[in-house]
């Protein structure tokens, strides 16, 4: 039996982060063959590729400057975001809610009457019902319903009012009249900084610092045992271990644990795939300067795309191309294949491609799970197992393992913390 003091579950950018920045014996367990998790990079000839477009948006002085240090300036791109909405045969700016003075006439006046005259609430219900509260029917129904059934695949009435966090574009009504004026709107994520050979850049600069006999590809943790510290791979090797640092999805994980209450939390945990088409064309598309596009429309397949061409500056269209699954959905091949048709020709539909372009090159990814559903009741639930789990030296952390909604960074930053404590 090994015997090892910090235990990692996961090399993703979590897991790589803890073992960059503990100072002590450790080993992490990868199922994969390779270390990156969902900031993985795929080379196909002329396109590189990440799961759907991975971009850094660095608050942390600590971690841009590991970023830019590691790197020749040649090697990566700073970028202001160029991001807009996909409505009604023509763009407008993201986010919607600040944008409504880029609607016709009519579509406009409705959208500002509503968010006059919206019934906001001291508390609301749930997401769906936190929408109208702050924006009003119209910017409701025009826009943030339909993109976020898209996103989500379930009933937004289902979903926290907290269930995008930060990372939701909140505007009251001084800022919406204010962005009207002086286009004044700024975002979390305004400029972003790019590697030209993708985000498993980061991965490689994490990895240096880790020795290779540190790092078990291929394994897979099998079960888990919290009362005799001990882990079991699927070849049936035991790891005993001081402290255990969970990455993989917290669902996954309780379930791994063997206990029936956790078990129980697990099967209420509900989220949503994100099936990911990364798509080479052999020439450059009209549209060539959006950075992402956001599609509301349900008769488009696909909620966003965005274009690693514009990003890179590349001279043939590049794209990546989401779009929303509920937990259950079976993703089969023939449901591939379905959606990759209906994506090419939406693709020309909307006018990104027409039929003189060829496509060189095509790959498919299920992000499985993609965005985990926050909701209040299993959030108590959870901070209480983790607690607990805590006690018995045991972590779960990451946007997966954390079930929550973040980012690169926000994950490297809590394994940095996590690892220092
Ligand atoms: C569509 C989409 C777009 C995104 N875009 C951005 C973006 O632009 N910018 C940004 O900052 N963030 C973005 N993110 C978020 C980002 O992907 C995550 O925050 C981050 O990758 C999470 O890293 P992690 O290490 O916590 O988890 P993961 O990357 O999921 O790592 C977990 C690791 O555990 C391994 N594993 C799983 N089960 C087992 C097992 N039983 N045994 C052993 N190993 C196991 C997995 O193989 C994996 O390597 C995006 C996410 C999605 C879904």
């Amino acid at each position: 039996m090994i015997k090892v003091k910090n235990l990692i579950i996961g090399a993703g950018i979590s897991g790589l982060t803890y073992a960059n920045y503990i100072n002590d014996d450790y080993l992490i367990i990868e199922k994969e063959d390779s270390a990156g998790g969902y900031c993985k990079t795929i080379i196909e000839g002329d396109y590189i590729w990440d799961y759907a477009g991975h971009f850094f948006h660095f608050k942390e002085e600590e971690f841009k400057k590991k970023f830019i240090d590691s790197l020749d300036a040649s090697q990566y791109v700073t970028k202001d975001k160029k991001t807009y909405i996909y409505y009604n045969n023509s763009l407008i700016d993201y986010p919607f809610q600040m944008n409504i003075h880029e609607l016709p006439k009519e579509e406009f006046i409705a959208c500002l009457y509503d968010l006059f005259n919206k019934k906001e609430k001291e508390k609301y219900d749930n997401f769906l019902d936190m929408l109208y509260g702050k924006f009003g029917a119209s910017i409701v129904e025009k826009f943030l319903k339909p993109y976020n059934e898209k996103l989500y695949a379930c009933d937004l009435k289902k979903l926290d009012v907290d269930a995008m966090g930060r990372f939701f574009p909140y505007a009251d009504l001084k800022a919406i009249i204010e962005n009207m004026k002086n286009g004044s709107s700024k975002s979390y994520n305004d400029t972003f900084l790019y590697p030209k050979k993708g985000a498993q850049v980061i991965i490689d600069i994490l990895l240096t610092k880790i020795p290779k006999e540190k790092i078990k590809l291929n394994a897979f943790v099998k079960s888990i045992d919290l009362k005799n510290k001990t882990v079991v791979l699927n070849d049936g090797e035991k790891i005993e271990y001081e402290r255990l640092i969970n990455t993989i999805p917290f669902n996954q994980f309780l379930k791994l644990t063997n206990n029936k209450e956790y078990s129980d939390l697990s099967d209420k945990l509900t989220y949503n795939q994100v099936l990911v088409f990364n798509l080479g064309f052999d020439k450059k598309s009209s549209f060539n300067k959006e950075s992402w596009i956001y599609f509301p429309d349900k008769d488009i397949n696909f909620y966003r795309v965005g274009f690693y061409d514009n990003i890179l500056n590349g001279e043939k269209l590049s794209m990546y191309i989401e779009i929303g699954y509920a937990k259950d959905y079976q993703i089969t091949k023939e449901e591939i294949k379905r959606q990759l048709d209906l994506t090419l020709s939406n693709l020309k539909k909307v006018g990104i491609t027409d039929d003189s372009f060829n496509l060189k090159a095509e790959m498919s990814i299920v992000m499985n799970p993609a965005y985990v559903h926050i909701d209040t009741k299993n959030n108590l639930k959870i901070k209480e197992i983790m607690a607990i789990l805590a006690q018995n030296n045991v972590y779960s952390i990451g946007r997966y393992g954390g079930w929550t909604y973040c980012s690169m960074e926000d994950c490297m930053l809590e394994a940095k913390n996590l690892a220092q404590k």
